[in-house]
């Protein structure tokens, strides 16, 4: 906390109209300046600034204050950055309120992980810039991706040496201190050995920023693929860097986001960069990873309307789709855009031109539901049961805005769309709407049956199920599909010494399902899934893939309405496309195996937690030595998921 008086001292000296001006071109007019607003795109100047009053207004957007409000507004800062910028700029210096030692402990860690990424991020920089290894290779590379001077400089893309120790050296040589590079994950020790290698040697940097600016982390391209090695890696989890909080791009963007009142959201590094060279600049990544509701509520902060642009490959719609609830659900009005085959955000923006870019967004941006209606039409156009499923899937999604009006809208609009009566529609969400209160409730209520009700509970109730229903909805879509997954092997080496690593191991999705739950002796704790579970792998191990389906409908135990919603979910659809254009090749394969080792890694981590709950409790009844070393063994196990989960997610 910054103190009071550091505070007060910054609005005394800090002058409105000078701060204003290193952003804004301002003329003097009377007692008074004026300038053209930042915040709308106006040709005659409304926005004024008050040098006597130490205020500002801006009669275009309504927005005005003091010259700490000019700095969120318009900076995006927080309340204590913007202090601080101002501190900065009077050169006043900062005194922060009493902290706890622990406290002054972890911040004065992670200012110089910010530090050492900072320094990094500079070192990357000039081995791109000036080197003659990082021109010949990393250069040559972004002016090949089409990249311009300015665009690298901009957004400080850099190059890591091939010498495995180059930051390491460097960063010693400058008086840099080693353990920080650890911590960041900038440089990895060998426990063994005790030796250091640079994480990022010999690839393209990509340098992640805050919000506000400051480097957090880093993303980094192989430059030969034939190497076996990923093609993008990324800095691990720190104090300072967490992945699924972080956007790239937003930084640079931000202001572009709120002018335009709306943000891009596409897939990666370069997509972003080659978007924002070609002048479309309110766009930014969640590289990599799925949406997160945090990443939503950061664009929140600057619009309220999202727009998605991704592959028209399955992979990149499931990933537009899987993006859609979530942002409904915050409130923000969301769009999808995809873009003809074979080509992605980066390539449609290296060959086309601003115009050309800006016209094609425009004509092919769908709201979410003809997104879904137009996506699933095809196929459905004759199909009664199908085209209920498709409006019963958009109702579903019209049911998590939480804006009454816009439901309407929506509803509205989807009737229209599939050509079903809006008294059939507004039926049908009231019953999709009802069924959800009434799980609510449900869920509640099996809560409350346990003594002490625990909220956090209803979640994880939630939670289990879902993961439980997406395994078994694995199990019967991919199950005998052969596929790589990475697992940590534990192995001798010549010493004879334990050594973990991370090896790429295949097999077929049920083995690997199978045999993964069975190491933690944990079971399905849905009876119906359990009973469906044993069914499915028993049939794998017996049979070829097409016997499953039949053993499942043919089911005596009533099974079968459960198998048929689950083949029924939109997955579905994706499966019939990728099986008839034959895409389960190589790249593919790895989604697959992504999302297998998500899903059970996750579940895993449900079972182990409940198991631990449930021994605790019998401990609390009877002590027995068995009991304590069996929860010990399964605390143990829960740490090696989690690990493994860290590393996957
Ligand atoms: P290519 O030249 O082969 O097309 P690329 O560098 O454009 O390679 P793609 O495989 O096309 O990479 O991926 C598109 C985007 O997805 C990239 O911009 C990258 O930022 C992002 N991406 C891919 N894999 C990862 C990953 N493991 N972590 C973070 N981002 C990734
Ligand atoms: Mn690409």
């Amino acid at each position: 906390m910054i103190n009071k008086t550091t505070i007060d001292q910054v609005f005394e000296i800090s002058r409105v109209e000078e701060v204003i001006s290193d952003f804004i071109t301002l003329k003097k007019s009377g007692a008074n300046y004026k300038g053209l607003s930042p915040f709308t795109k106006e040709k005659t100047p409304s926005f004024m600034v008050s040098p006597v009053k130490q205020i500002w207004k801006d009669f275009s957007s309504g927005k005005g204050g003091n010259v700490v409000a000019f700095l969120m507004e318009h900076e995006h800062f927080s309340y204590p950055e913007a202090i601080k910028y101002l501190a900065k700029k009077y050169s006043i210096e900062i005194v922060e309120s009493v902290q706890s030692e622990k406290e002054k402990k972890l911040n004065s860690q992670r200012e110089s992980m910010y530090l050492v990424a900072d320094y990094a991020c500079g070192f990357f920089e000039n081995s791109l810039l000036s080197t003659d290894e990082g021109k010949a290779i990393g250069l040559t590379y972004f002016y090949e991706r089409g990249f311009t001077d300015t665009t690298i400089k901009f957004f400080r893309l850099g190059y890591s040496p091939k010498a495995p120790n180059s930051l390491v050296n460097n960063a010693k040589k400058n008086g840099y201190n080693i353990d920080f590079l650890i911590e960041t994950g900038l440089v990895i020790v060998n426990e063994n050995t005790s030796k250091t290698i640079d994480r990022f040697r010999s690839r393209l940097i990509f340098p992640i920023r805050s919000m506000s600016g400051r480097i957090q982390g880093f993303g980094g391209r192989v430059l030969t693929e034939l190497k076996k090695s990923a093609k993008y890696i990324n800095s691990p989890e720190s104090d300072i860097y967490n992945k699924s909080k972080t956007l790239y791009g937003l930084f640079e963007s931000k202001k572009s986001i709120a002018k335009e009142d709306c943000c891009y959201i596409v897939e990666g590094y370069t997509d972003v960069i080659q978007m924002y060279q070609s002048g479309i600049t309110n766009v930014v990544s969640s590289s990599g990873t799925a949406l997160t509701p945090y990443q939503i509520r950061l664009i929140k902060r600057l619009t309220s309307n999202i727009i998605l642009l991704f592959d028209s490959d399955p992979a990149g719609i499931r990933a537009a789709l899987r993006g859609v609830d979530l942002i409904l659900e915050q409130g923000i009005n969301v769009r999808i855009c995809t873009f003809p085959d074979g080509e992605d955000p980066d390539s449609f923006a290296k060959n086309n031109s601003n115009e050309v870019i800006k016209q094609f967004l425009n004509k092919n941006t769908k709201d979410f539901i003809q997104f879904k209606a137009k996506l699933l039409f095809d196929d459905s156009k004759n199909d009664p049961i199908k085209k209920t499923l498709i409006v019963r899937d958009i109702i579903n999604s019209i049911s998590k805005i939480p804006d009454i009006i816009k439901q309407e809208f929506y509803l509205k609009s989807c009737s229209e769309i599939m050509g079903v009566s809006e008294d059939v529609t507004f039926r049908a969400f009231a019953q999709i709407n009802s069924k959800i209160k009434r799980n609510e409730s449900k869920a509640r209520d099996k809560s409350l049956q346990k003594t002490p009700v625990i909220i956090s509970d209803l979640n994880k109730i939630d939670a289990k199920y879902i993961l439980e229903k997406q395994i078994i909805s694995i199990l019967l879509q991919y199950g005998h599909l052969e596929t790589e997954y990475e697992d940590l092997v534990i192995k001798l080496n010549e010493k004879g010494e334990l050594i973990e690593s991370y090896e790429n191991i295949k097999s077929k999705v049920f083995e690997k399902i199978f045999l993964d739950l069975q190491q933690d002796e944990v079971e399905l704790a849905d009876p119906t899934f359990r009973k469906l579970f044993n069914k499915l792998i028993s049939a794998y191990q017996l049979k070829s893939d097409s016997a499953v389906n039949n053993l499942v409908f043919s089911d005596s135990e009533n099974l079968s309405h459960v198998v048929a919603d689950l083949l029924m979910e939109t997955e579905k659809y994706f499966l019939h496309s990728w099986d008839s254009k034959n895409i389960f090749v190589k790249n593919k394969t790895h989604d697959l195996g992504q999302l297998v080792s998500e899903t059970i890694l996750t579940l895993r981590k449900n079972l182990i937690n409940d198991k631990i709950n449930i021994l605790k409790n019998e401990l609390k009844n009877k002590n027995n030595q068995n009991l304590l070393e069996d929860i010990i063994n399964y605390n143990q196990l829960k740490k090696t998921v989690s690990k493994k989960l860290n590393r996957v997610l």
